[in-house]
């Protein structure tokens, strides 16, 4: 069994056919997806579909950087925690809470992405999308849940946010483009790694997997993005996360049974699923 530990089954590109989606996953052996919110929208959508199969698909809630300057209320999704978790799911009552309930597993996907500030000064937006990203961390850690952490071109950052928390949170760096220095940074502060379908053919990332410990590796599609080759230029869909765990295979000279045992025994981990 797979599980694709980040697939936007809530974005419109999934609206007419997401039933079918969800059915074609499990026929490729994908049977457990985490559907990661950008916004309060998305992550209401997000925790609406899972409920349609609790068994199977996971709710993160949780706001983009790219949300920062909307004025997100972190607030908010307390409020969904609280709705959706049960009465028993108070601030280190998780044992308790994650056997009964459990459909948002973390909180995300939430970072930084300095992508789009490369020319312009933006330390003002740098500063809002900290705070965005602290505010949520914090959260999760109020929680117990793990966080789901986007971060472009902004590592540095990423470690000092971190590194001034009263606890480092558990998580994972969804889609990791970072390079060898950050990856082992990252390691120490035991976060985990999102491979997706840009491994397929992306020279840098195929170049630093080697490097990575198996039991730091997560599977994602980040569908409908991200669309591993052959299949470039068609909509991702979670069904494709075994050509991940091939190419992945392929890199480290190991069996690909080895790489879908090691990575669903992982997010299992971390996310604490226990279907
Ligand atoms: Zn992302
Ligand atoms: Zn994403």
């Amino acid at each position: 069994m797979y599980i694709d530990t980040h697939c936007h089954l809530n974005l419109p590109e999934f609206n007419t056919d997401v039933v079918s989606v969800i059915g074609n996953a499990k026929k490729t052996g994908v049977k457990r997806i985490i559907i990661p919110g950008v916004n309060l929208y998305f992550s209401q959508k997000a925790i609406d579909i899972a409920l349609t199969q609790p068994q199977s698909l996971f709710a993160s809630i949780g706001y983009h950087p790219y949300e920062a300057n909307k004025s997100p209320d972190t607030h908010d999704l307390e409020l969904l925690l609280k709705k959706y978790q049960g009465t028993k799911f108070t601030p280190r009552s998780l044992s308790v809470a994650r056997s009964e309930v459990g459909t948002i597993i973390a909180i995300g996907e939430c970072g930084l992405d300095y992508h789009k500030f490369k020319s312009e000064k933006a330390d003002g937006k740098k500063d809002q999308q900290k705070h965005l990203f602290e505010d949520q961390l914090l959260l999760a850690i109020k929680y117990g849940l793990p966080a789901i952490i986007h971060c472009r071109d902004a590592f540095e950052d990423l470690f000092s946010v971190l590194d001034a928390l009263p606890k480092m949170p558990l998580g994972v760096i969804h889609c990791f483009s970072g390079g060898l220095q950050d990856m082992r940074m990252a390691t120490e502060r035991n976060l985990y790694f999102g491979v997706d379908g840009n491994i397929t053919y992306t020279k840098h990332i195929q170049s630093i997997l080697p490097s990575m410990r198996l039991d730091t590796l997560l599977l994602e599609t980040d569908a409908p993005y991200l669309t591993p080759e052959p299949h470039r230029g068609e909509r991702n869909e979670p069904k494709y996360i075994p050509l991940i765990a091939k190419t992945i295979s392929s890199l480290i000279h190991e069996p690909e049974s080895m790489i879908e045992n090691q990575t669903t025994l992982n997010a299992k981990k971390l996310f604490h699923i226990n279907t």
